[in-house]
């Protein structure tokens, strides 16, 4: 039996309702995981929608931030990933929690300025523009029924903010953030698979596989989510030394993308070794990236990420204040 189901079996990691009430995280647990998502993202821009052959042929191997050969972007600069997890960081730090209607109306206007051009375009997917569209029109429900990992590529702070709330209360505020955007039920597993990890990492000394364990278990607590998919991938990766790459099909759906995730993270527990996994792997890498930098760097605090990826990102200073108003929000 692979190892993480005998985790699930024997320990109920996160659901036992015995279970002591964890500790809130600390501010450098914090800044590492909004930081350190925002690098990967930011590592992976340059990667991103380029399959590894290209990568290796266009680069060599990506260890830093470099200007894209394929889009109209500095080395360093950010895309979607990181413009919505600082939007949901900003409505947290406003209402001190989830409010529905702070999201919406920072959404609103966000999407109003977005289809009027009036900022630049970060690279988002179809799934995430037609949302923006039905947000800007009035449609309602606003939510676009694709199996994209929009709402997981955002979703840390949500993690990091209820990191001391069961894995269950978590899961319902992260299907209440992601539906504005996202309907579809893997999307939405996907969201909460990375929550949930994200919140379970920030306990101290935490072993990855449990991190990765508690994030399968969230993503079955959604009907038609993405669990089946992860339990078979990673028993794939646990049971055999094959290259990731043949074991882990790129994509950009919440399936894949949660998948790599989780695969890389079980092979690479060290942040800077797992975020040039991801950014090297070919397909959806700034996402891959982000989401393993927000789950590391929740565990590891900031001192994990190397000080030339922090000094190199794009308006660091801003994301550093943000996350440590993050931490404050959270204080009693
Ligand atoms: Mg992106």
């Amino acid at each position: 039996m692979p190892f993480f189901l005998q985790w699930i079996k024997k320990k109920q990691i996160g659901f036992a309702a015995n279970r002591e009430r964890p500790s809130l995280p600390t501010q450098e647990q914090i800044q590492g995981s909004i930081l350190g998502a925002a690098c990967g993202d930011a590592l992976g821009m340059a990667t991103e929608g380029l399959n590894r052959q290209k990568i290796q042929e266009s680069y060599g191997w990506v260890a830093d931030y470099r200007k894209p050969v394929h889009r109209t972007k500095n080395a360093g600069q950010w895309t979607d990933d990181t413009e919505q997890m600082l939007l949901l960081t900003e409505a947290l730090i406003e209402a001190k929690g989830f409010e529905f209607q702070t999201y919406y109306i920072k959404m609103l206007e966000f999407a109003r300025k977005f289809i009027n051009q009036e900022i630049p375009n970060r690279g988002y997917g179809p799934t995430s523009k037609k949302a923006f569209q039905n947000l800007v029109v009035g449609i309602s429900p606003s939510g676009v029924y694709s199996p994209s990992c929009g709402a997981a590529m955002k979703i840390a702070p949500l993690g990091l903010f209820y990191a001391d709330n069961p894995p269950e209360t978590i899961c319902q505020v992260v299907r209440e953030c992601a539906l504005l955007t996202h309907s579809h039920p893997e999307s939405i597993s996907g969201a909460c698979a990375i929550a949930v990890a994200v919140a379970v990492a920030t306990r101290p000394n935490v072993p990855i596989a449990e991190i990765i364990t508690a994030g399968i278990e969230a993503a079955d607590s959604i009907e038609g989510g993405i669990a089946p998919h992860l339990k078979i991938m990673l028993s794939k990766v646990q049971n055999s030394n094959t290259a990731l790459q043949k074991v882990l099909k790129a994509g950009f759906s919440a399936k894949a993308t949660v998948g790599i995730c989780f695969g890389i993270l079980a092979r690479f527990a060290n942040y800077k070794e797992a975020v040039e996994q991801a950014i090297n792997f070919g397909g959806d890498t700034d996402s891959y990236a982000s989401m393993i930098g927000s789950i590391l760097g929740a565990k590891e605090g900031i001192a994990c990420i190397p000080a030339r990826w922090l000094e190199g990102l794009e308006a660091k200073d801003r994301i550093q204040a943000l996350a440590t108003q993050l931490y404050r929000a959270r204080l009693p």
